[in-house]
């Protein structure tokens, strides 16, 4: 006699194992699986996922105040700050291994020739600081944007770093993420990088990673977001905003698809259910369906969640499909700021952060910050019309933005 079981009907009715899932996310602030070996790296993301996914389920305190304060430093010990006379390759490391630890003069000068920062390790770094609420005193704002700005490419796309990589999309959101985050945009181009954004709208309106790709989940949600950081949102027509909703809620089956006939997967139901928060159309989904099939990933033995049912979970997903539940309101989550992929207490220190920058340096400003994300249809439309008129004004006036320190 065979027992036929529907995962999806069981999975409607499971709560969140909020507890086991932070357990799951803690464990990886301690060590790195073996199976997870090739992320070394790239810790940085590591601890990103797991700092930022124990924000989200309302658990920081499990991490000791020493612990915090290590886990600062360790973020601080992968911090590049080039001498003048050197290339701008300011920004955060995504691993250790190029910081040696030793007094030896000659074999550190030996390695500060490999050691330069990486677009996603200093956005995932920021985040981290912000999330665990470091002041961000130890950073050079300005030493940090001019090391985005050297990697942005003449066709406003950038690279990830100044030693050369691939230049699409992602790095474009990371770039956008950390001089919104550092409240100083330097000498980015906003420009050239609206107008790589727009020329990767494709034919059926969501974006590609670079020109004349697929439309892909992911990089819609770079891009969105990248405009959004950067004060652009307000220059995408009506016509385009609805063709973008449309093609955004097509790619929901239960979960969520990165693109048209692709399988659903967990962490879509961040990359476009906060690419809908963006456009202000999220409510446009059924909460229900992704909701049950994110829980079909969950991890009921050592919690957290997996791209697709029965797979081994991961840090990635567990924290995507932490936010994707927490857009639908799942009691005991934190909401989340869908454009930083933050949760919103941590974005409240940073625009606290911004406001003492702002009055430290300009002693005249005292409004709320122009770039301050707009979080319903009026305060968008409001947001929009002030950034036009600064846009105006810019010709007569001092820039909003005040020097970095
Ligand atoms: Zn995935």
């Amino acid at each position: 006699m065979s027992y036929h079981i529907d995962m999806e009907d069981a999975a409607a009715n499971e709560p969140v194992l909020l507890s086991k899932h932070s357990k799951n996310l803690l464990r990886f602030l301690h060590l790195l699986p073996a199976r997870m070996a090739s992320h070394d790296n790239t810790r940085s993301t590591i601890v990103f996922f797991a700092v930022c996914g124990l924000d989200v389920l309302n658990a920081l305190h499990l991490i000791p105040p020493q612990m915090r304060q290590d886990i600062i430093n360790w973020i601080y010990g992968g911090l590049v700050v080039p001498r003048s006379n050197e290339k701008q390759c300011g920004g955060f490391m995504g691993c250790r291994a190029m910081v040696p630890q030793t007094d030896d003069a000659e074999l550190q000068e030996c390695v500060r020739a490999y050691q330069w920062g990486h677009l996603a390790m200093t956005y995932t770094s920021v985040a981290v600081l912000a999330t665990l609420g470091d002041d961000l005193t130890r950073l050079d704002r300005k030493n940090i944007v001019a090391g985005v700005a050297a990697v942005q490419r003449p066709d406003g796309s950038f690279s990830a770093c100044i030693d050369g990589s691939e230049s699409d999309m992602r790095f474009v959101y990371c770039a956008a993420t950390i001089c919104h985050m550092l409240d100083y945009w330097g000498d980015v181009n906003k420009e050239t990088m609206y107008q790589f954004i727009m020329r990767s709208l494709r034919y059926d309106y969501g974006f590609s990673q670079e020109l004349e790709g697929e439309a892909h989940g992911g990089t819609t949600f770079c891009a969105l977001a990248a405009l959004e950081l950067s004060g652009q949102l307000h220059r995408l027509d009506t016509c385009t905003v609805e063709r973008l909703k449309r093609w955004l809620i097509f790619r929901q089956v239960d979960g969520f698809q990165g693109r048209p006939n692709k399988p659903v997967d967990t962490c879509y139901s961040f990359w476009i259910g906060a690419s809908l928060r963006i456009l202000n159309a999220f409510e446009l989904t059924d909460y229900a369906k992704n909701r049950e099939y994110i829980m079909t990933t969950q991890d009921k033995l050592v919690g957290g969640f997996a791209k697709w049912p029965q797979s081994t979970p991961d840090p990635f997903h567990t924290y995507l499909g932490l936010c994707g539940l927490a857009f639908t309101g799942e009691p005991g989550l934190s909401d989340v700021m869908p454009s930083l992929n933050i949760s919103m207490a941590a974005y409240a220190h940073l625009k606290q952060l911004h406001e003492s920058w702002r009055l430290k340096g300009d002693e005249n400003t005292t409004g709320a910050s122009p770039y301050s994300i707009a979080t319903t249809p009026e305060l968008l439309d409001a947001a929009m019309e002030q950034q036009m008129k600064m846009c105006d004004d810019s010709e007569t006036s001092t820039s909003p933005l005040i020097s970095a320190q």
